[in-house]
């Protein structure tokens, strides 16, 4: 280690941060952004800001940032996100939130003395956990939100997204300012847990991501005529459920052949009787890839697919887009600079894609950003068994103070 990283007191504050969930029989942790669990995590992190001697502020749509306000301006800044999914694990963002913080208090124990300051931040909502808007914050501070839209969303209870900010003591007009802070931001780094199996097989503890997934995402519904389960013969039927799960065969076996990722999450059918043939049947499809032409060119022979199932089931089927997002590529320096503190330390690492979404996505575009991924044990990540070792915490923790002092020099 350069710097004295604490790995202990790092382990110390996921366990504690992990401890701030709503109750949940499956385990893990559940920490819906914008619920009271949420707020009082939010509460606890601005409390170790303090104490790590960082000025606090909270932004209209509940972003907190950690200054260190010692050197200039354009700040260097590193974070994630600290909301969860449903049963998640005590890792996914809240390692880049505290291994920043880390990072900070190791510079600081080190005498570092940066020439542009150094901030920490928790983005809002970046898994859409409360109001399904992902990367939430992120996207709200760069501009990269539609605030009109965003506004009228509703949660589970039925409040809106503005009147959750109202709660909070911003008003809505407030977020229109938003992104003239990005000026202020010269670099953005963020170390996450991998989430998925590839460093962990391979035997190595880093991660340099080049490039974050494009997605395309949404919903597809087949339509046929609902009938009794009993009376109505096999043949003629017109059984949404029946094209419905040849779709999602189909959808499968295609990204096979194509090498996609083709994913459904969700499925449901209409009206939901047992004794009821589904008059309706819809899923979620979640597709990615590194490029965008292949994923593109999957999708259309895949709607073909759907019109060929439909055809042959006597059903309608419509496709409905939520997501289409190109990829993103994240700055060559800092991945350069990442891979040069791995050989100066003989660190063995591997430059890799992200298959996840993540902050840095929405702050690539407009600023310098850079990540670190460290092993997930098994590959597993959002779910309870969540683990990455104390010390790929501390040795992620470790290139991040790195970077940031290189980069306040
Ligand atoms: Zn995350």
């Amino acid at each position: 280690m350069e710097y004295p990283v604490d790995a202990a007191r790092l382990e110390g504050d996921l366990r504690t941060l992990a401890g701030f969930s709503a109750p949940s029989t499956l385990g893990g942790v559940t920490r819906r952004a914008w619920s009271e669990e949420f707020f009082a995590a939010q509460a606890w992190l601005i409390e170790r800001f303090e104490e790590a001697g960082l000025a606090v502020h909270v932004d209209a749509v509940n972003n907190i940032w950690g200054r260190w306000e010692e050197g200039s301006l354009p700040a260097v800044v590193a974070g994630s996100h600290i909301d969860s999914v449903p049963s998640g694990g005590a890792y996914d963002g809240c390692l880049g939130v505290l291994g920043a913080l880390e990072a900070i208090r190791a510079l600081r124990a080190a005498g570092h003395r940066p020439s542009r300051q150094l901030w920490v931040v928790a983005w809002m909502e970046e898994e859409g956990s409360n109001f399904g808007t992902a990367l939430l914050g992120s996207r709200a501070f760069v501009g990269d939100l539609d605030l009109d839209d965003a506004a009228a969303r509703r949660d589970l209870t039925g409040r809106t997204l503005a009147e959750a900010v109202a709660a909070r003591g911003h008003d809505w007009s407030e977020l229109a300012d938003l992104p003239s802070g990005v000026d202020d931001i010269g670099s953005y780094l963020e170390l996450h847990i991998e989430q998925g199996p590839i460093l962990e097989a391979a035997g190595l503890p880093v991660g340099v991501v080049t490039d974050i997934v494009c997605f395309r995402a949404g919903t597809v519904t087949f339509t046929g005529v609902s009938n009794h389960a009993g009376t109505t013969p096999m043949e003629g039927r017109r059984d949404a459920a029946v094209g419905a799960a040849r779709a999602i065969v189909a959808a499968r076996d295609l990204a096979v052949r194509h090498g996609i990722r083709a994913t459904t999450g969700r499925l449901s059918a209409t009206p939901g009787g047992s004794n009821v043939i589904p008059g309706a049947a819809a899923f979620s499809l979640d597709t990615r890839h590194r490029d965008k032409p292949p994923l593109d060119a999957y999708l259309a022979e895949l709607k073909d697919q759907f019109r060929i199932i439909a055809d042959d089931e006597g059903l309608t089927w419509d496709y409905s887009e939520s997501y289409d997002i190109d990829p993103v590529p994240l700055d060559p320096d800092l991945q350069k600079l990442f891979g040069s503190f791995c050989e100066a330390s003989s660190i063995p690492y591997q430059p890799m894609v992200s298959g996840a979404g993540h902050d840095a996505m929405a702050l690539a575009p407009r600023v310098p950003a850079g990540m670190l991924f460290v092993p997930s044990r098994a590959g597993v990540s959002h779910a309870p068994s969540e683990y990455t070792s104390p010390e790929h915490c501390a040795l992620g923790a470790d290139l991040l103070a790195r970077a940031m002092a290189r980069l306040s020099e």
